[in-house]
């Protein structure tokens, strides 16, 4: 039986996965001093002897199991997660970055039997991404492959400043916080880019333009890297994506070394809620 559990920070879910199906889930509030004894009692309260388990956390994760930190988790750094629940939980466990996670699960699940080379963007509170080439996952050397939020859209000296403490990165202009910065130098007030969505209006307008721009640009350059099959986007945001996408087209079209390359299709995954669940259930355990 194999069990996934999606950690996002402040809310773990879990879920006995058969394939592409959820057979149960359950789901619970943690924090960042009880987090692992959480995520252990959760997955007992599915299963008391689960074969393998899997699990998407909220940062990257190296070759050794050991995570680099969690940027929204304090207290993380260097810890070895998957030996400390292996510890607790009693069967082999695996850990994965949640992007990569769920690009795993586009693999199996979604797009990827239909594009053997693909990047999954997933827009939430932060930008971020896996990569999926010849229908290979790829964690990269050091577990980072496909982290586009980090990726420079704005070079110059007061570009604004990413959660990650550099200037100018993607994530600044289309995560949450530099979404609603735009739409409050718009002259609007919100306090979730889902109300911005209902608001509609010009100041919205505003917001889809940077968000777009900022993405197109940024995946202009990796396209022109990569030449990937298509580019997938997943997390809150993309439901607006048909919003954005005028904007991402337009910018990736202004990057693209050739025709080819801008006319890369943009597609919005299918999976749900329970992708992150479901790709960290099949997640390769050491
Ligand atoms: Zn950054």
């Amino acid at each position: 039986m194999r069990i996934g559990v999606d950690w996002g920070g402040t809310h773990i879910k879990a879920a006995v996965v058969d394939g592409a199906n959820v057979r149960t889930h359950a789901a619970a509030d943690t924090n960042p001093a009880t987090a692992l004894d959480d995520i252990a009692r959760l997955v007992d309260s599915l299963s008391p002897e689960p074969e393998q388990v899997g699990i998407a956390i909220p940062g990257e994760v190296r070759d050794d199991g050991r995570c680099w930190r969690l940027p929204n988790v304090p207290g993380f750094e260097g810890v070895n997660i998957a030996a400390e629940l292996q510890r607790r939980i009693g069967c082999p466990v695996a850990v994965e970055n949640d992007a990569t996670t769920a690009a795993l699960a586009e693999r199996l699940f979604g797009w990827g039997n239909t594009y053997k080379s693909f990047l999954l963007v997933t827009l939430g509170t932060g930008v971020g991404g896996g990569l999926v080439l010849d229908g290979n996952l790829r964690r990269g050397r050091s577990g980072f492959a496909g982290e586009i939020g980090h990726v420079l859209v704005n070079s110059a000296p007061d570009a604004w400043l990413c959660g990650c403490g550099k200037r100018g990165c993607l994530e600044a202009y289309a995560g949450k916080a530099g979404l609603l910065r735009r739409y409050a130098e718009s002259g609007g007030s919100a306090s979730s880019v889902k109300q911005i969505a209902e608001i509609g209006g010009e100041g919205a307008d505003d917001v889809w333009r940077q968000m777009g721009d900022a993405l197109g640009s940024a995946l202009g350059s990796i396209n022109n890297t990569l030449d990937l099959d298509a580019i997938v986007f997943t997390g809150g945001i993309s439901n607006s994506l048909h919003l954005i996408e005028p904007y991402i087209r337009e910018a990736l079209g202004g990057r693209a070394f050739a025709q080819p390359l801008a006319d890369v299709p943009l597609k919005v995954s299918q999976l749900g809620e329970h992708a992150g669940v479901i790709g960290a259930a099949h997640l390769p355990t050491p």
